[in-house]
This record gives C-alpha cells, sequence and structure tokens, in this order.
C-alpha cells in the first residue's frame, strides 16, 4: 500500500507540470481505497481561467465517481492549502481526508474565520506539512523564474 508521501510525490509531479505550462506549481492527486483515481493540476493562467485550479480539475475529471459510487470514500492530496473555492467543492463532494504540503495564509481555507453550517457540518481530516520543503522549493524556483505573484511567498509556510 502506498504511503501519504507517496501519493504527495505524485501530485508535487503534477505540481512540476503545472509549472512547465508557465502556470503556478500545483498539483492534487484523487485517491481511493489506496488507489490514485484522479490527478490534475493548476491551470489558471494556461487556461485564463480562475476556475483552474488544481483540484478543481482534480475533481471535474472524477466528478462521475464521486457523484456516485466514491462520494464520501476518497482522500485529496495537494501540494498546498486549498482555497475556499476548493474546499467548499471538496466538501460538496464529502472527501474523507485532505493532505497537504505547505500552509496558505493568504488565500488558504484555514483562515476563514467561521465556516458555515453546511461546509463546518462537512469538515474532514486534514494532514499537513507532508513534503513541505519539496513544495517550497517549487514554488520559489516558480516565483525566481517568472517574476509572478513574488508577494505570495512571504505567506506560505
Ligand atoms: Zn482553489
Amino acid at each position: 500500500m502506498p504511503s501519504i508521501e507517496d501519493f504527495q510525490r505524485v501530485a508535487i509531479e503534477e505540481a512540476k507540470l503545472a509549472l512547465a505550462k508557465g502556470n503556478m506549481p500545483i498539483g492534487c492527486v484523487i485517491v481511493c481505497d489506496g488507489e490514485i483515481v484522479g490527478r490534475a493540476h493548476n491551470t489558471v493562467d494556461s487556461d485564463r481561467s480562475d476556475l483552474g485550479h488544481a483540484e478543481m480539475n482534480a475533481l471535474r475529471k472524477v466528478e462521475h465517481l464521486l457523484f456516485g459510487e466514491l462520494k464520501g470514500r476518497c482522500e485529496i492530496y495537494c501540494t498546498l492549502e486549498p482555497c475556499l473555492m476548493c474546499y467548499g467543492a471538496l466538501a460538496n463532494y464529502r472527501i474523507k481526508r485532505l493532505v497537504y504540503s505547505v500552509s496558505d495564509l493568504h488565500a488558504g481555507y484555514s483562515r476563514a474565520a467561521q465556516l458555515p453550517a453546511y461546509y463546518a457540518a462537512r469538515k474532514f481530516e486534514v494532514v499537513t506539512g507532508v513534503l513541505k520543503e519539496e513544495v517550497l522549493g517549487l514554488l520559489k524556483s516558480y516565483v525566481a523564474k517568472t517574476g509572478h505573484r513574488a508577494h505570495l511567498l512571504a505567506s506560505l509556510i
């Protein structure tokens, strides 16, 4: 059975694919019963879409599964803490565990002072800090290479 780190390495591979297309390097994988059922990366800049977050792209790929037999049975492994939009989508699909590497003080969902009752009732297990230094290095290399979003670096812990 693959470990948390094994799945997180696949999410990092996805983040590198995002970077290769000129996007901020963020990736994720969706896992059910120990198997990867979906993987995706951030495409905000390459698709010119603010909906192109890695989590949204991954959910769209497997929503036919998540809406049906796999609802409530999947985990997601993300390189960066999800934003509020993605957190809402994960809650709607009743993800049972969220794993991420780096916390985002700028846009991360956990900075919300209070979640509406609907979302608070759908809280899931959260594991943070997995392979954090590797992901931070990737994000720093994106800023160094593109000069974009440098202000975010101070928000990533
Ligand atoms: Zn998001």
